[in-house]
């Protein structure tokens, strides 16, 4: 038998935790683990997958009340592992996913593209009752700074499910092989009795057959098998704006997978992923440089070469520069996203570095410098350039 882990221990809560902990407790797993955070990462996709199934039976009072008897192997109907359990193959995605609007709300959406480029067929498992809609494709760019700094248009070429030429997306035989619906006679809809607090009562509702159609296919499709759908290498143009960052995602309307016999297509989800800059490092709208100045430049003053998101340029040392000190080349940071809020600077800092090894003529020089008048701090000068350093060592 499997050796599974306690449910508890899964979600991180204690025995009593209260449905509300245990909600929260694996909200924050799903998001950890989902496997759009994580693509092809199989551990991630396990521990995903362990985190929905605690929670599947730990948020239900039954599940959980047998659970909390019998452990995993021994409850009359088994919670996995052996004979007839729950969750003896494990819970599909699909289950996952459809727990989500219980446990996020109406507002979280990792898209039905699961899977990225090649995730499933179009559904309509996000409006049942409505429009189908196709699934979301989820792709990610990777682009350098210097593209992020000015944003870029991508054209590229996707494997997606698109309508089928040959019926029209309807998934008929030509796209005309339809007969009217035998269920409700045309209509799409069919009187259904309800039970309610005042007794049996008639209500309208989609016909189940059609699916508020009115017709149904009297020959399917041959290319498509009924489906309305073909897998097809796509050509998908977007434009990416300035100053994106690392893991957003950028939707692209209508861009997505067809659904099955006709319906809105779902939606291109555009995962940025930043490449490192072999010098530069992002902070916000600004970069960072960390500058090892020589001894000498420090104390002279000098000019420097410096890398920038958009190429080398020349940086302005004061004499007497003290290691610690933040340069700024004004703009020369990334836009923000939006537009407003103006673009970052390039922050240097600087270092310096103290020779380590030196040949007889450099340590004469040195030896010759060290009892010089200005080459030693006085303390009102240590209390001045300490106190500029605050931000690195401070009591308050
Ligand atoms: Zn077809
Ligand atoms: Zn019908």
């Amino acid at each position: 038998m499997e050796n599974k882990r306690d449910y508890y221990e899964v979600l991180g809560v204690q025995k009593g935790a209260s449905a509300d902990e245990i909600k929260k407790a694996y909200r924050k797993l799903a998001i950890k683990y989902h496997p759009d955070k994580n693509p092809g990462d199989k551990e991630a996709e396990e521990k995903f997958k362990e985190a929905a199934e605690a929670y599947e039976v730990l948020s239900n009072d039954d599940k959980r009340a047998k659970y909390d008897q019998f452990g995993h192997s021994m409850g009359p109907q088994g919670f996995g592992g052996g004979g007839g359990g729950f969750y003896s193959g494990g819970m599909s995605m699909e289950d996952i996913f459809s727990q989500f609007g219980d446990i996020f709300g109406g507002h979280f959406d990792f898209g039905g593209g699961f899977g990225g480029a090649t995730g499933g067929r179009g559904g309509s498992r996000r409006r049942p009752s409505q429009t189908r809609s196709g699934s979301d494709v989820r792709i990610k760019v990777k682009l350098t700074l210097e593209e992020i700094s000015k944003g870029v248009s991508k054209k590229l070429k996707l494997p997606i499910w698109v309508k089928c030429d040959h019926c029209n997306g309807t998934g008929a035989k030509d796209g005309t092989a339809f007969n009217t619906c035998p269920t409700c006679h045309g209509t799409g809809t069919v009187r259904q009795v309800v039970q309610s607090l005042f007794g049996a009562q008639e209500a309208i509702g989609v016909c189940p057959q059609c699916e508020g159609e009115g017709k149904v296919i009297s020959e399917n499709c041959h290319y498509c098998n009924g489906e309305g759908i073909q897998r097809k290498e796509e050509i998908v143009a977007f434009d990416i704006p300035a100053g994106v960052q690392d893991g957003m995602t950028l939707t692209v309307k209508g861009k997505g997978n067809a659904p099955r016999r006709g319906g809105i297509n779902g939606d291109l989800l555009v995962v940025i992923e930043e490449i490192k800059h072999p010098e530069l490092i992002r902070d916000g709208n600004d970069v960072i440089y960390n500058l090892m100045l020589d001894v000498p430049t420090a104390a002279l003053g000098g000019s420097v070469e410096v890398p920038t998101i958009t190429g080398r340029a020349r940086l302005n040392i004061p004499a007497g520069t003290q290691p610690g000190k933040v340069l700024r080349l004004r703009g020369k940071g990334l836009p923000s996203p939006q537009g407003y809020g103006g673009t970052g600077d390039e922050l240097v800092n600087v270092m310096v570095y103290i020779p380590e090894n030196l040949t007889d003529k450099e340590r004469e020089a040195f030896e010759s410098l060290r009892e010089q008048p200005n080459v030693k701090p006085s303390e009102s000068t240590v209390n001045r350039l300490f106190s500029k350093l605050k931000h690195i060592f401070s009591n308050d």
